[in-house]
């Protein structure tokens, strides 16, 4: 099989090109827009100062929100927003009906050690479940859901709340690097139009809500002007002014929030269902695409992973090939059989007629790229 000689990204994957040296797109991008990191940690420092001095100024009450998932990446932010830079913080969950008992019990340590407050959202089971075989019967996805009612209720809960900072640990830096044709996230145009096109009987109006259009030009000002301006309410990107090292990540939320990772997993730990979107990928879109191979691929660029130790992992992982342990939980909550399942999933690119290409997707991805270089 061919892959980038820097990571271990192969070359069958959407969208990868590798140049004359073996190297793909993805680490060529990642060089160009982290060149000067290192030189432009102390800017980055006191931009992020100047950002939680603004919120404080303008909160009510909370400083901060954080999406809190019972993953390594939220509890570090909850960490640092707490015990680093003392900000007031309430946390939010969704209770997507597939939260692990790991998750569980990371959320009620991290809430015991940080002293936060919790707000948790629980869509009806029922009408969950149904949106979720919703969404897989005609995009062949169900992520979309669960991602969604991520996004949808931080706005929520920071708008009612009145909390100008909602903080998280998503990072083009450290994460795998998803492309449309394999995964969809939570994109309310995406969402609207399959909803459009395949109408859903049941009340979903609290997984609509969005930004105000003030909040969506207050955005666009904060990343066109590099964060100089930063008024009304803001998503951080906690990883874009942050070291995020993950072995450091891991010693810090363990000894200090009692975070806990599975024996077999430590990514991903918050969703039990995980495995089965990482086992579809590779049956049904790229078969050389194990679970391991894009995250190892963003650390080894990120310089937290050697290149050999990756291989060997992946290249094991490649010789597994098991429907994993948690499809017969997920099949059961569903309603589903196994052949059902899989027939859903089969055309790996149905999902696509629902993107919309998005000029505006297109513009913040490149202003946040633009504000991190
Ligand atoms: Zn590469």
């Amino acid at each position: 099989m061919e892959r980038c000689s820097r990571c271990v990204t192969p070359a069958s994957y959407p969208g990868t090109r590798l140049n004359s040296d073996g190297v793909c797109n993805q680490c060529l991008d990642y060089e160009a827009k982290y060149a000067h990191w290192d030189e432009t940690r102390a800017e980055r420092a006191e931009k992020f100062r100047t950002i939680l001095d603004q919120a404080r100024r303008r909160s009510s009450y909370y400083h901060a929100l954080v999406p809190l998932s019972g993953g390594k990446d939220s509890a570090y932010v909850l960490y640092l927003a707490t015990k680093v830079y003392n900000l007031r913080v309430l946390c939010y969950t969704i209770d997507n009906g597939f939260h692990s008992p790991i998750a569980k019990e990371n959320i009620a340590a991290a809430l015991a050690a940080t002293g936060a407050d919790h707000f948790v959202f629980r869509p009806h089971h029922g009408s969950l479940m149904k949106l979720y075989r919703h969404f897989l019967e005609h995009t062949g996805m169900f992520c979309p859901v669960c991602m969604r009612g991520i996004t949808a209720g931080s706005f929520f809960v920071s708008h009612k709340f009145n909390i100008p900072l909602i903080l998280t640990g998503s990072s083009e830096k450290t994460e795998e690097r998803l492309v449309p044709d394999i995964f969809q996230d939570g994109d309310l145009s995406f969402f609207k139009k399959v909803l459009k096109e395949h109408p859903f009987p049941d009340d979903i109006q609290a997984f609509l809500f969005d930004r105000t259009f003030y909040e969506r030009v207050q955005r666009a000002l904060f990343l066109l002007t590099g964060g100089r301006i930063s008024q009304g309410r803001m998503d951080i990107y906690m990883p874009d002014y942050h070291d995020w090292n993950y072995a450091e990540i891991y010693s810090t939320i363990s000894s200090k929030l009692g975070w806990r990772s599975l024996p077999d997993r430590d990514e991903h730990v918050d969703c039990l269902v995980e495995p089965i979107v990482h086992y579809f990928i590779r049956e049904m879109r790229v078969p050389e695409l194990t679970p391991s191979t894009l995250r190892y691929s963003a650390e080894i660029r990120a310089g937290q992973r050697t290149r050999e130790e990756a291989l060997g992992v992946v290249e094991n992982e490649d010789r597994e090939r098991t429907v994993p342990k948690e499809t017969r939980i997920f099949l059961e909550r569903m309603g589903m059989t196994e052949e059902e399942l899989r027939k859903l999933m089969t055309d790996g690119r149905r999902h696509m007629q629902y993107q919309t290409g998005g000029f505006v997707r297109r513009a913040v991805a490149f202003l946040r790229s633009r504000r991190t270089s």
